[in-house]
């Protein structure tokens, strides 16, 4: 059964593709290709992750709806090509209301692949490129928002951050807090993504639990769980991962430990602004500062959050939906 706010959802060669919004303009959001256990779990993720598109760009400013997509299947198999090519014919038929991007599976060597097909695909090696080292440099404005709105000063130099999932995003991020002074500890199911010169290393099935400042989820989602929040030991969350909590009732479990979560959707729109540079003709200084302000949107959340007495989850999607509302450009 699906939810009737969501505007179309189209099931076509093994992928899905959701459509949650168009009221800001196209529906952005990048195509997941994994082996799902079946199609209900794929299709479950991708309304999940195209209704926070919706929310992530309204909260970030953006003339952008929320979309997402799903390529169920081993992204290793040999028919690889011809599952892209088939996905790639199918958001042609959507005639621009989709826009897609690389995501978990997906990189950009195949979103130049998809643009032989389709015009409509952005983080192309011709347009923005890979979002993943904005989305971390978003991450990390985030952090320093957030150190500004607990500690009172935007500096993390000392601080101790744990990173969970050193992949495309985590490295990049582990980069920018080794170069703010952090003390940075690290923890990946693959071994070889933790071989990172200056780090400690931990368990990764004990990441949540290292005292520390920040906890930075950048694997995937659900890490924040009834089973998790008790043992978390850090003053903030704030991490890439989409949907970090199992179901929003743990935003108010956060809060009620004291630990300060930035809402997943607010933190990680550093990839989103940087291909909503792509229509003016791409300029990466510019692209670069747009990420920047990722630290105003999270401190505007914060304060918001506090002058109304909810969880920052609450007051992020309250400014979402008021610009909704509003409507694009507003
Ligand atoms: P990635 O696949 O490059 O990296 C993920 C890393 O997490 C891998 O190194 C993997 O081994 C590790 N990992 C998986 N399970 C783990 C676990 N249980 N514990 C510790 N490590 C684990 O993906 P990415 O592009 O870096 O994205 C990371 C997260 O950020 C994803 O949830 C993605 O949806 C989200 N995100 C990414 C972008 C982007 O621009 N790439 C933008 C927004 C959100």
């Amino acid at each position: 059964m699906i939810p009737a706010e969501y505007e179309q959802v189209l099931f076509c060669d093994g992928a899905i593709v959701s459509i949650h919004s168009t009221v800001l303009g196209p529906a952005l959001g990048g195509v997941r290709f994994r082996p799902y256990p079946s199609e209900e779990a794929a299709l479950q993720d991708v309304l999940r992750l195209s209704r926070a598109m919706t929310y992530k760009a309204a909260v970030a400013g953006l003339d952008y709806g929320g979309g997402k997509a799903v390529i169920v299947g081993d992204p290793h198999a040999a028919d690889r090509r011809e599952r892209l090519a088939a996905f790639a014919r199918c958001v042609d038929s959507l005639g621009g209301r989709y826009l897609t991007a690389e995501d978990v599976g997906t990189t950009q060597a195949d979103m130049d692949f998809v643009r032989t097909i389709t015009p409509y695909v952005t983080g192309t090696s011709q347009g923005s490129g890979d979002p993943s080292p904005p989305t971390a440099l978003g991450v990390f404005c985030a952090m320093t928002a957030t150190a500004e709105a607990l500690w009172g000063s935007a500096d993390l130099a000392g601080r101790h951050v744990v990173v969970q999932g050193v992949g495309k995003v985590g490295r990049a991020l582990v980069g920018h807090l080794l170069a703010a002074g952090c003390r940075v500890t690290v923890a990946d199911v693959d071994p070889a993504a933790t071989a990172v010169e200056g780090v400690e290393v931990v368990d990764p099935a004990r990441a949540h639990a290292v005292p520390c400042d920040v906890f930075s989820p950048c694997a995937l989602g659900g890490v924040l769980s009834p089973a998790t929040i008790p043992e978390l030991a850090c003053a903030a969350v704030v991490g890439s991962a989409n949907n970090q909590l199992a179901d929003d009732a743990c935003a108010d479990r956060l809060a009620g430990r004291g630990v300060l979560y930035v809402p997943d959707y607010v933190a990680n729109a550093g990839g989103i602004v940087n291909i909503a540079e792509e229509p003016d003709g791409y300029d990466r200084a510019r692209a670069e500062a747009a990420v920047r302000r990722i630290h105003d949107t999270v401190l505007r959340v914060l304060a918001e959050a506090d002058r109304e007495g909810v969880t920052p989850l609450v007051a992020a999607t309250r400014l979402a939906e008021e610009r909704l509302r509003r409507r694009p450009t507003a």
